[in-house]
């Protein structure tokens, strides 16, 4: 009997897939963890039962969450990631060979240790490996309390805000956020979908606004994202996406990118009528 994965996206609609194998199937203290095996997307990962990522189009994700703040500011060194347990947050920032490092704080220990066994090419700089590299196993909100003016950029690579991540989109956070950047700091932080979470988007970026002087959205196509329209906020203290951009320095990148270009960096920042007025000043 075929096996299908399904997961609403509303009360009516929602994402299917067909299941050839379940891999991994456990509870940790935090959440639900599954990974199985598709027969289109991959090898998937899901966090009670919502879809994290997916062998076949986590690349979009990846590429959008890093690349362009790290081509905004000029010189990154040292980069903090809030969540991101799977490693490929990780995996592209390591492609920046100007940042010293890199240090990824996830809650879920169980994350990072099933994506470093079934989910490779993901985890493939969370594994020990790279000394640019250093693992926390603790809440984000706790581990950035203690680190005040360290960081160039904070990537937060979180779940939705409901279990351990509902703090992560609240302005106490982002002002704590703000105090672990270093003067010229940008924080980038996965924003949900403006077709289905206008609602979050509205008080996440009421909230960055009330601490950020520079906040702007943008957006990336994600297949297995509600919707596939997906987007991401870029706040920062100094720099500024588009008007800040070198889009030489981008333009001659040492290393591949399936997703992001120089184009795409100043085209994702362009906003539909309806995703504008999500995020409207008020
Ligand atoms: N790409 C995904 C998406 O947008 O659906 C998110 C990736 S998933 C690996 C996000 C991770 O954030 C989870 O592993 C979860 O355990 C972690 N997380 C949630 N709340 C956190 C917190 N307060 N501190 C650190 N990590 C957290």
């Amino acid at each position: 009997m075929d096996l299908w994965y399904t997961e609403k996206h509303s009360e009516n609609v929602g994402i299917t897939m067909k299941v050839s194998k379940t891999l991994f199937s456990g509870q940790s203290e935090f959440q639900a963890l599954e990974i199985v095996d598709t027969l289109e997307y991959g090898r998937m990962m899901l966090l009670d039962g919502l879809v994290m990522v997916t062998e076949r189009d986590e690349f979009v994700y990846h590429d959008m969450i890093t690349h362009p703040a790290l081509f905004t500011h000029p010189n990154p060194k040292k980069v903090l990631v809030i969540g991101g347990g799977d490693g490929g947050t990780i995996r592209e920032i390591m492609k920046h060979k100007g940042v010293e490092l890199a240090v990824l704080c996830e809650i879920d220990g169980l994350v990072i240790d099933k994506s470093i066994e079934l989910l490779p090419s993901m985890a493939c700089e969370i594994d020990g490996s790279n000394p640019r590299v250093k693992l926390h196993v603790d809440d984000g909100i706790a581990y950035i309390r203690d680190h005040q003016d360290e960081f160039d950029l904070i990537l937060v690579d979180s779940t939705d805000p409901i279990g351990p991540a509902e703090g992560l989109f609240e302005e106490d956070f982002y002002r704590m956020v703000f105090g672990a950047l270093k003067k010229d700091g940008i924080m980038v932080a996965q924003s949900e979908s403006p077709f289905y979470h206008a609602d979050i988007q509205k008080s996440m970026y009421k909230n960055l606004r009330a601490v950020f002087p520079i906040v702007e959205m943008y957006q990336a196509f994600i297949p297995t994202y509600p919707s596939g329209f997906w987007s991401f906020a870029f706040a920062s203290k100094q720099y500024h996406p588009v008007r800040d951009f070198d889009r030489e320095r981008a333009a001659k990148r040492d290393f591949y990118t399936k997703y992001y270009n120089e184009d795409l960096h100043l085209g994702a920042f362009m906003l539909p009528t309806f995703a504008k007025e999500n995020i409207a000043e008020k």
